[in-house]
C-alpha cells in the first residue's frame, strides 16, 4: 500500500496548473481532494512521475447563481455543496447527493471537480449532473470549452478532459420541481451497488444509474416512456434496457438489474411522478 516514487509540484493557479501539465504531459496527474487517487497510486493502479497539487488553488471553491443554472467551482468540497443554499434552494438533487458521498471525513477533502474528472461510474455526483443535464468547463492551452455531461463520461475512469486541461467548473440547471437520489448500499458509507438519480423542471424528467455500466448512464428509456405518459411504476421496468451491470462480491448483473428498476420507481414516486 505505498505508492511508486513521484515529484511533488504546488500551484497557486489554474495557468500554473495547465503550464505544469503541459510541461509534463502524460507522467503527469493533478490533485485536488486526493481522496479517489492516492488510493489508486497506494494500490499502483495508478503511477504518475509527477503530481501537480492543485488543492489550495483560490477562487474556485464557490457556488454562483448564475439565473438559468448555478455555476459550482470545481474545487468546492461535497460538505460544502451539502449545504449550499443556492443549491438547496435550486438544485437539490446536488445538495442531496452530496451528503449522501462517502462519510463526513471524505466530504470534508474529496470535491465535486475530483469526483467528476476521476469518471467513476459508482461515484455519485457524477450521476446527479447527468440527470440534472449540466456541463462542465474545462480550461486548457487553447482556453475554455464547455462539455455537456452526455459528452463527458467516455469509458471507465476516462473522461472527454485532454492531460493538459483542468476542470474548473460545473454548471447545472436550475431543477427544483421534485428530486431524488435512492443508493443502495450494505452501509451508510459505502459506495452504491446502484444508484438512481432524478431530477424534475419545466416539466422533463432527468433520470441517470450508478454502477450499472462502465460509465454513468442516462435512463433514457425510462425518461421516454414518462414524456410518453407512463406511470413511475411502468416506467421504471424500463430502468435495466441499454445498461451493462457487472457482476461483483456485492451483486450480480442480474440483481443491479432487478435493483435498477425497483431503486427507480422509488425515485420517481418520491419525487413526485
Ligand atoms: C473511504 C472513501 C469513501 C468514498 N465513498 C464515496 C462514495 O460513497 N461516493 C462517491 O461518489 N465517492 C466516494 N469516494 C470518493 C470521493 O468522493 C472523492 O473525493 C472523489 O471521488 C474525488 O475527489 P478528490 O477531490 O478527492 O479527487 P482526487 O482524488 O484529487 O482526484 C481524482 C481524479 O480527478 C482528477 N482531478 C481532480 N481534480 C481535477 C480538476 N479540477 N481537473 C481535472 N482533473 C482533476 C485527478 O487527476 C484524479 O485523476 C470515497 C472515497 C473514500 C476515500
Amino acid at each position: 500500500m505505498i505508492p511508486a516514487a513521484f515529484d511533488y509540484v504546488r500551484v497557486d493557479s489554474v495557468p500554473e496548473a495547465i503550464s505544469a501539465l503541459t510541461e509534463h504531459g502524460e507522467d503527469a496527474k493533478l490533485i485536488a481532494g486526493g481522496h479517489s487517487l492516492l488510493p489508486l497510486m497506494k494500490l499502483r493502479l495508478a503511477t504518475p512521475a509527477v503530481l501537480v497539487d492543485m488543492g489550495r488553488v483560490p477562487d474556485l471553491s464557490y457556488v454562483r447563481d448564475e439565473g438559468d443554472h448555478v455555476a459550482v467551482g470545481a474545487l468546492t468540497r461535497h460538505h460544502d455543496v451539502n449545504h449550499d443554499p443556492v443549491l438547496t434552494r435550486h438544485v437539490p438533487l446536488l445538495a442531496y447527493v452530496a451528503g449522501k458521498v462517502g462519510d463526513p471525513q471524505v466530504r470534508h477533502r474529496g470535491t465535486i471537480g475530483g469526483s467528476i474528472a476521476h469518471g467513476d461510474p459508482a461515484s455519485d455526483l457524477p450521476a446527479a449532473v447527468l440527470a440534472l443535464g449540466g456541463s462542465m468547463v474545462a480550461r486548457g492551452p487553447n482556453g475554455d470549452r464547455v462539455i455537456p455531461a452526455s459528452e463527458f463520461f467516455q469509458g471507465f475512469l476516462e473522461t472527454a478532459l485532454a492531460p493538459d486541461e483542468v476542470l474548473t467548473e460545473i454548471r447545472v440547471p436550475k431543477a427544483a420541481a421534485g428530486h431524488a437520489y435512492q443508493k443502495f448500499v450494505r452501509r451508510s458509507q459505502d459506495w452504491a451497488i446502484v444508484g438512481v438519480a432524478v431530477a424534475r423542471a419545466n416539466g422533463t424528467t432527468g433520470v441517470s444509474l450508478v454502477n450499472m455500466g462502465p460509465v454513468p448512464l442516462r435512463a433514457a428509456a425510462v425518461e421516454a416512456a414518462l414524456a410518453q405518459g407512463a406511470s413511475a411504476a411502468d416506467a421504471a421496468e424500463q430502468a435495466a434496457e441499454g445498461t451493462d451491470p457487472t457482476g461483483d462480491h456485492n451483486a450480480s448483473p442480474e440483481f443491479r438489474r432487478h435493483l435498477a428498476r425497483v431503486l427507480t420507481r422509488r425515485a420517481l414516486q418520491e419525487a413526485g411522478l
